[in-house]
């Protein structure tokens, strides 16, 4: 066995089986390698899944959000509500159409947008909200709705870490006008790259179908009727994700154990909050595993934390830094630090470990023993140093 110090532990690795390797070696005997009956197949599975009438699958979750935004037919300078708090992706969206995001922070329990703060962010130039499934925890869909009808806005749920989540019993993919997944070879399933769009909408769909592909009519192949582009998802890439989601109970299954195993040899660790704590009845999918070091450890402890887990060759990641801090969003907005403070400090102070379907117990172990240590080391050098009450956050 392998001493420990000599344990690799990468923050995500895809489960890939026989029966993935099969399905994507039996398109290439075919030849068929792009719009074919895979293609087909994964969307139908992905509208079962998610309890949808239509599914168009995509190159990205990147695209699937573009093509939502473009088939709600917005328009530039129209103001989309979002939360700061995502991966990047979900607010470039609405920049490609040169639509104006209007951030407003998250609640501190789960990391989703404030649905009360949505509401009063809202003018007449508002058009939609845009929500994200952080990390795979359901976003407050119900009270979404609402706010949504009572203002006349579009809603879309990027549910890019959300598949497999639920909100008040209904699957994600199903909130909202549209919602977009993504398949990222880290996400809860994989069709290497990819995306899709679910939505019970003919027109969005069709609009979808259609700009996924060079804004091709659907009755005449060499008819283009609006600009569209080629964010096809080819057969490939939709034979992993048909084989990946007839795995769908034993990998979701799986993560659920990874993250119980994770809880519960974190549970005395008292500079680690894990978040958000399990509320009975949410819908979770787990995507990533995400701490917080409780202050007043603060931004210098993660940051040493990342660093210190590395050395003993535990691969995490800063999950997530805000978006309106990000240099593209300053310098276009000109949005400075202390704008939305919640958003900010869990930036500062969560972190990502490991976490996939395959992750061992002994790696698990592994990982929390080193944060253990870190955390430790960390938290009696800050009270050495006389840590004031801001240092480091
Ligand atoms: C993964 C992800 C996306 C889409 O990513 P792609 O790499 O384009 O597939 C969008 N939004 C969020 C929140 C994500 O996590």
């Amino acid at each position: 066995m392998n001493p420990r110090s000599a344990l690799r532990v990468p923050l995500s690795r895809p489960s890939i089986s026989p029966s993935e390797i099969a399905r994507v070696r039996a398109v290439m005997e075919r030849g068929r390698l792009a719009t074919g009956p895979e293609t087909a197949a994964f969307e139908t599975a992905i509208a079962d899944r998610c309890g949808t009438r239509h599914a168009v699958a995509v190159s990205s979750g990147t695209a699937a959000l573009h093509l939502i935004v473009r088939a709600l037919g917005l328009e530039p300078g129209d103001e989309v509500v979002t939360t700061p708090y995502s991966f990047v992706a979900s607010a470039n969206a609405l920049l490609f159409e040169r639509l104006a995001p209007v951030f407003v922070d998250v609640d501190p329990h789960a990391y989703n947008i404030d649905v009360d703060a949505v509401g009063a962010a809202v003018t007449t130039r508002t058009r939609a909200v845009l929500a994200v499934d952080v990390f795979g925890f359901p976003a407050d869909w119900t009270r979404l709705t609402e706010v949504a009808r009572q203002h006349g806005l579009a809603l879309i749920d990027d549910a890019c870490e959300g598949l497999g989540g639920s909100h008040a019993g209904v699957p994600l993919g199903a909130w909202g006008d549209a919602a977009a997944f993504g398949f990222y070879p880290n996400k809860q399933i994989t069709t290497g790259e990819g995306g899709c769009v679910t939505t019970d909408s003919a027109e969005i769909a069709d609009f979808c179908r259609s700009a996924r592909n060079q804004g091709r009519s659907s009755d005449d192949r060499m008819h283009h009727t609006i600009l569209g582009y080629n964010y096809r998802m080819d057969e490939m890439s939709a034979a992993l994700g048909v084989a990946q989601l007839e795995r769908w109970e034993e990998l979701a299954a799986k993560r659920e154990a990874v993250a119980a195993s994770y809880d519960e040899q974190l549970a005395d660790l008292s500079d680690v909050v894990r978040r958000p704590p399990r509320p009975a009845g949410a819908g979770r999918s787990w995507f990533v595993y995400v701490v917080e070091l409780r202050p007043p450890l603060g931004r210098a402890e993660r940051d040493g934390a990342i660093a210190a887990l590395a050395e003993r060759g535990i691969e995490t990641a800063p999950y997530f830094p805000s978006i309106h801090l990000q240099p593209l969003y300053r310098e276009r907005f000109g949005f400075r630090p202390g704008t939305f403070p919640v958003s900010e400090d869990v930036s500062g102070r969560s972190l990502a470990l490991p976490f996939f379907p395959d992750l061992s117990l002994e790696e698990i172990g592994y990982v929390v023993d080193s944060l253990r240590a870190a955390v430790g080391a960390l938290s009696q050098r800050r009270d050495r140093s006389g840590g004031g009450a801001m240092v480091g956050r």
